[in-house]
């Protein structure tokens, strides 16, 4: 069992996406899956509600304080992949507590990458007494195909030493189209986005053994 958190107090930064889509990806690959919406705003809970025979199991938590049931609760998966809430707020705090590996999406714009400062100081404090845990690692998300990511964008991500998925998330309309019947990728006609969400899933395994 394992906890995979997506985190990253700005919103629009591909968090819900990336869950949604990364929980399926993992079912695809054999795995047993439970998302977790920790987001007051809810979209994951719209997502799952908008289909009726969604394969994945999907469970919203409210309160911080209840984040501390999951560690039971997830005993009965293979992997729990929670969708972040915006704010860096007791929540977000409660899911880096209790994660393996936390996954920080960012836009390929170096203000959304500044941003993510307290996030990553966060995780390093909590690292610092734990000996490492969580794991954390960045994935570039919402990248406009055919561009090539700035050096701007590769230095500020050097600055905060923490592993950069080498998988980039591609600005698609297939991810919102699918999200809206409450689908992912896998059950679009588009094996591009299919291969950089396995393969962003695959890299994660990788991280978390
Ligand atoms: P967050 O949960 O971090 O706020 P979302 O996943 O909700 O971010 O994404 C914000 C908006 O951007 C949504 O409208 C979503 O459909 C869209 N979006 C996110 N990722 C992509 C992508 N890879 N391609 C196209 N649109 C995307
Ligand atoms: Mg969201």
């Amino acid at each position: 069992m394992s906890i995979i958190s997506v985190l990253n107090p700005k919103g629009g930064s591909g968090k819900t996406t990336i869950s949604t889509n990364l929980a399926r990806s993992l079912h695809e690959l054999g795995h047993s899956v439970l998302i977790v919406d920790s987001d007051p705003q809810g979209s994951a809970r719209d997502w799952h509600a908008a289909s009726e025979d969604n394969p994945i199991e999907l469970v919203a938590l409210d309160r911080a304080n209840n984040v501390k049931t999951l560690t039971s609760m997830a005993a009965n998966y293979d992997y729990v992949v929670i969708d972040g809430a915006a704010k860096l707020e007791d929540m977000i705090a409660a899911c880096i507590k209790v994660s393996d590996f936390v996954l920080i999406p960012v836009q390929p714009s170096p203000y959304d990458i500044w941003a993510a400062s307290d996030l990553v100081d966060f995780i390093k404090a909590r690292q610092e007494v734990t000996d490492g845990s969580p794991r954390a690692g960045f994935v570039v998300s919402r990248v406009v195909e055919g561009t090539r990511l700035g050096s701007d964008v590769r230095t500020a991500l050097d600055d905060y030493a923490l592993p950069v998925c080498e998988t980039t998330i591609t600005q698609r309309q297939v991810y919102p189209q699918t999200a809206s019947e409450g689908l992912t990728v896998f059950d679009a006609d588009n094996p591009k986005a299919r291969a950089e969400t396995t393969a962003l899933s695959n890299e994660i395994l990788a991280m978390l053994v």
